[in-house]
């Protein structure tokens, strides 16, 4: 986990624990291949150690392109490696393509290089509608609720599913305890999910002022992720104004809603899942540093 704060980064003495990078999740699922869940600013730090360990094909997934999902990809190493396989992949557009739609904020004067120049060549594809393989995951992508076009991820392998939704507001105008799970939005991505990184943003009393925004409270995660049936949540996309203690306050609440057998906990930056054992484990933050600090 590269970051799991939402709208803007948010390094301050505040919010060491839980960490101040925007989205980047890495999935290792084979040994040569790498995916990418967005490319927020934790993508920086990221691409320090795949620009050692170098691996065959690096695949990047975009939820949507809001500036928190796409800032980090400049400043990712491999992007500027031109014998890295660096494949992007994003949703659709009808008027633009992915590259012309990355390259509005890849080129000036938002950035000194324009996307043609850079050294990579990445390779750019619109989502499938079907899923597809990325080496042995199977990956499928639903669009889901949230301001512009967005997806949530579902990625699959050795009968692992890992849900990743980090932008969503499923309650827009519904009552989610009330719906038919078939309607609620992102509950296709979802489904059964061993693991699911949900969008946490607010408070109760925050989402009050801030319904539309696309974002949900920790109630609304709570009971999305009880509708899909997920085994663990993991509360993700931190408001950036959230310092450490209030993150944690929103995770005891979280838990107190929580009905099901392993309680929410909060995502932290440099945190390790494991998928392969019988039960999901989470390493703390603390091995993650380690490795990054040996690459220095
Ligand atoms: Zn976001
Ligand atoms: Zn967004």
């Amino acid at each position: 986990m590269w970051g799991c704060r939402g709208s803007l980064p948010a390094p301050s003495p505040d919010t060491v624990r839980y960490g101040g990078n925007t989205s980047c999740v890495e999935l290792n699922v084979d040994e040569d291949i790498v995916i990418v869940l967005d490319a927020g600013s934790g993508i920086r730090p990221l691409g320090r150690i795949l620009a050692v360990h170098r691996p065959q094909a690096i695949h990047v997934l975009l939820t949507h392109l809001h500036l928190d999902h796409l800032q980090g990809l400049a400043f990712f190493l491999p992007f500027w490696s031109d014998d890295i396989e660096l494949h992007i992949w994003g949703p659709s557009s009808p008027n633009y393509s992915l590259a012309t739609r990355v390259a509005s904020y890849v080129s000036p004067p938002l950035f000194p290089v324009h996307l043609s120049d850079v050294p990579s060549r990445p390779i750019f594809h619109d989502v499938p509608d079907e899923p597809w393989m990325i080496g042995s995951a199977l990956v499928a992508r639903y669009p889901v609720v949230h301001q512009g076009p967005t997806l949530g991820f579902r990625v699959t392998a050795d009968d692992r599913t890992l849900a990743y939704i980090p932008d969503h507001e499923p309650s827009l105008g519904v009552d989610l305890r009330q719906l038919e799970p078939d309607w609620i939005s992102g509950y296709r991505v979802a489904e059964g999910a061993d693991v699911l990184l949900h969008d946490s943003q607010y408070s109760g009393e925050e989402y009050g002022s801030h319904a539309g925004w696309g974002h949900s409270s920790i109630d609304h995660a709570v009971s999305f992720a009880r509708a899909a049936q997920v085994e663990r949540l993991l509360m993700f996309h931190h408001d950036p104004g959230h310092t450490d203690m209030e993150l944690e306050s929103l995770r005891d609440e979280a838990q107190s809603l929580w009905t099901g057998r392993q309680s929410p906990v909060l995502a932290a930056e440099g945190m390790t899942l494991r998928l392969e054992q019988a039960e999901v484990s989470i390493d703390p933050p603390a091995e993650a540093a380690e490795t990054l600090a040996m690459t220095e």
